[in-house]
């Protein structure tokens, strides 16, 4: 029996995600924005917490967890953070571990930029990619306590993932991602459709995510840092990926 996955709105913009193994009835949060919406979706589907994966330490992705914690007893993974600011943790995540969520299996990768701990978690066997603040669709985290080149490292560990593997990322900000990326490629068709694609969902009041990690590759320009035409776009042709993947960020920052 294949999982189920949940997606529901938390805070503001955040998503909240919730995966069950119907074998095993494990069912795990990904990251805690916060109790209530998480506590309403469980108890719709008669469903019980059994596990709490944080993708890193930001308020707006751990602000559920004491309380889930504690109604639960579930169990909390999250990566190693140095300055310990992730409370309640039961297990510390790493690259290349594998986390057991009932019959199901979650892969850790280390996606450090947005912030130093940051980690990914992949469902192989799913499909089902969890970026949280790592890669949006059309869009990448803000790096806040990494630098550009450890960032783009880490969105091409996302990159090599299959095409038909869904992006499940952390917040809702995808049309605003859309307005910039049109700025870089207007003239790029897949990133065209994608942009008529969620102007639709939005006016239906529908969630853009999840989305196909083959369309993200084809259309987010954050991903696509190594193209020529991109670098072009910028006036930056022939110089490192890298230093492309910047521009396009504090391009993205001032927008
Ligand atoms: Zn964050």
């Amino acid at each position: 029996m294949t999982a189920e996955i949940r997606l529901f709105p938390c805070l503001t913009d955040n998503f909240g995600y919730l995966i069950h193994d119907p074998a095993t009835k494990a069912t795990a949060s990904i990251d805690a924005p916060e109790a209530g919406p998480i506590i309403q979706a469980l108890e719709r589907e008669g469903w019980t917490l059994t596990d709490i994966l944080i993708t890193h330490h930001h308020g707006d992705h751990v602000g559920g967890v004491a309380e889930l914690k504690q109604k639960y007893k579930c169990r909390v993974v999250a990566p190693h953070d140095k300055a310990a600011k992730i409370a309640n943790v039961d297990l510390r995540a790493a690259q290349g571990d594998v986390i057991k969520v009932g019959g199901l299996l979650a892969r850790v990768l280390e996606t450090p930029g947005h912030t130093l701990d940051h980690v990914s978690y992949v469902f192989d066997s799913e499909k089902a990619l969890f970026a949280a603040d790592t890669l949006f669709s059309i869009g990448c985290g803000r790096v806040f306590e990494g630098t550009y080149p450890m960032m783009w490292d880490s969105l091409l560990k996302l990159r090599v993932l299959p095409d038909d593997f869904k992006l499940y990322c952390g917040h809702e900000y995808t049309a605003s991602n859309i307005k910039f990326a049109l700025t870089v490629e207007p003239d790029n068709a897949a990133l065209k459709a994608r942009a008529e694609e969620v102007t639709r969902l939005r006016s239906e009041n529908k969630p853009t995510i999840p989305t196909l990690l083959g369309d993200e590759k084809k259309a987010n320009v954050f991903l696509r840092a190594d193209e020529p035409s991109v670098a072009a776009s910028v006036r930056m042709k022939g110089q490192s990926a890298a230093d492309v993947f910047g521009e396009l960020r504090e391009r993205k920052n001032k927008s």
